[in-house]
């Protein structure tokens, strides 16, 4: 049976701002990368904010940090929310700040209303989600639910060498072994970082799930040549191939929505105004969410690059170096999130995830949902990044019910 808790949406916005005072960039948006001293002083003040709600704060060795609210029964496994405190270094206020203060939010709501759950409430923090830093994204949540090794992560290195083991040391995040098991749930509350709630005028995003993701890496060779000497029709340039696969990739993700598909890094060789393109290195990611239309994706992009390569009379280097199945939340969850937007009248729609989340990660391993809000003309990773209080509060809402529902409470 769960009792009706609601949070303060003026609060969970003053913490949002206090946040966003730490690393804060003249263009008003938060520089503050994993394991940075930016990042130790907002964990610093998250732990502060968690201890005075009345939790238990511990970290886990890859630096994941957890604020723990104890229920009736302690041997039962945790209720979980969170999301991370690391940005892009020109990253905004809301890209995952808000998913662990709205955490935060709904602790000092069940601290102020003295609200026992049956089952522990967790919020967790997680260690480099952006990936800014230390690549790859989501490392803390991938090596939580084993899909990356601890000693993998923590040999990673910063462009200036630093490696994670180094810099979780350094300021002081690394902790023991997790003493808990895994959770019953997890629920996270994040910007869309996409339009689409703000075009349809919707104020809640009921996630589904995840979209799956291939990347590429293609190398196409040709022959580097004088651009005033050599007839157009002896030429092998590898840009002109590359330039029709892009424009076929393009073309794929149109014919394929709501799935996208982008060459996002060019590198050609040698570079030069008056040289034919000799090589080209180039990327390709392809998402959907659902696999067999990805791979449909795929193939097609494949038989666009032998058609260039034929084409353009080049060498063709090919390799996928990612690829992530679609990931889909749990429907218990899910119908946890819909009916708490319901129940309080915020206007919802269902809504596939279109960027990674520490939450695709989780819902590997345990039941997840996640709720998103919108954010101004759909714009994240930006330091222009804005949300309204009003959307950002109804979403703190709905996961303070998501949470009750899966955690069964009561008043002491
Ligand atoms: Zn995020």
């Amino acid at each position: 049976m769960s009792v009706a808790i609601r949070i303060d949406g003026d609060r969970l916005w003053g913490s949002l701002m206090e946040l966003a005072r730490i690393g804060a960039t003249p263009a008003g948006g938060v520089n503050r990368q994993a394991l940075t001293d930016q990042d130790k002083q907002a964990r610093d003040l998250f732990s502060r904010w968690c201890q005075e709600a009345g939790c238990v704060m511990r970290a886990d060795p890859i630096g994941n940090l957890i604020a723990r609210r104890s229920g009736r029964d302690d041997t039962l496994p945790a209720v979980m929310m969170g999301s991370h405190l690391d940005s892009q270094p020109t990253g905004g206020k809301f890209d995952g700040a808000y998913g662990v203060m709205a955490g935060l939010e709904v602790l000092r709501s069940l601290h102020d209303a003295g609200v026992v759950t049956e089952h522990p409430i967790e919020v967790v923090a997680w260690m480099n989600e952006e990936g800014a830093r230390f690549a790859p994204s989501m490392m803390g949540s991938l090596v939580y639910t084993g899909a990356m090794s601890l000693d993998d992560a923590l040999a990673i290195k910063d462009v200036d060498g630093l490696s994670v083991g180094h810099e979780l040391t350094r300021i002081g995040a690394q902790g023991s072994p997790d003493p808990y098991g895994k959770p019953a749930a997890y629920f996270e509350a994040h910007i869309e970082q996409g339009p689409i709630l703000e075009a349809k005028g919707k104020t809640i995003g009921v996630v589904s799930g995840g979209q799956g993701q291939c990347w590429f890496q293609l190398t196409l060779k040709g022959r580097a040549s004088h651009a005033g000497t050599t007839p157009m029709d002896l030429r092998s340039d590898a840009l002109v191939g590359a330039a029709a696969i892009i424009g076929e990739l393009n073309r794929i993700g149109r014919a394929h929505q709501p799935g996208c598909a982008t060459a996002g890094r060019v590198l050609v060789s040698p570079n030069s105004p008056n040289v034919i393109p000799g090589s080209v290195y180039m990327t390709a990611e392809i998402r959907h969410p659902e696999d067999s239309v990805r791979a449909a994706m795929e193939q097609a992009f494949r038989e666009a690059v032998d058609e260039a390569v034929r084409r353009n009379g080049l060498q063709p280097q090919l390799a996928k170096v990612l690829e992530q199945p679609a990931a889909a939340f749990d429907a218990s969850c899910i119908a946890a999130i819909r009916e708490a937007a319901e129940r309080n009248g915020y206007p919802c729609m269902d809504i596939i995830s279109g960027a990674a989340h520490d939450a695709v990660a989780m819902s590997r391993i345990v039941p997840t949902g996640m709720v998103f809000v919108p954010c101004a003309g759909g714009i994240s990773h930006n330091e222009i990044e804005s949300a309204e209080p009003a959307d950002l509060a109804a979403g703190c809402q709905v996961l303070a019910e998501a949470v009750l529902s899966h955690a069964y409470s009561g008043n002491s």
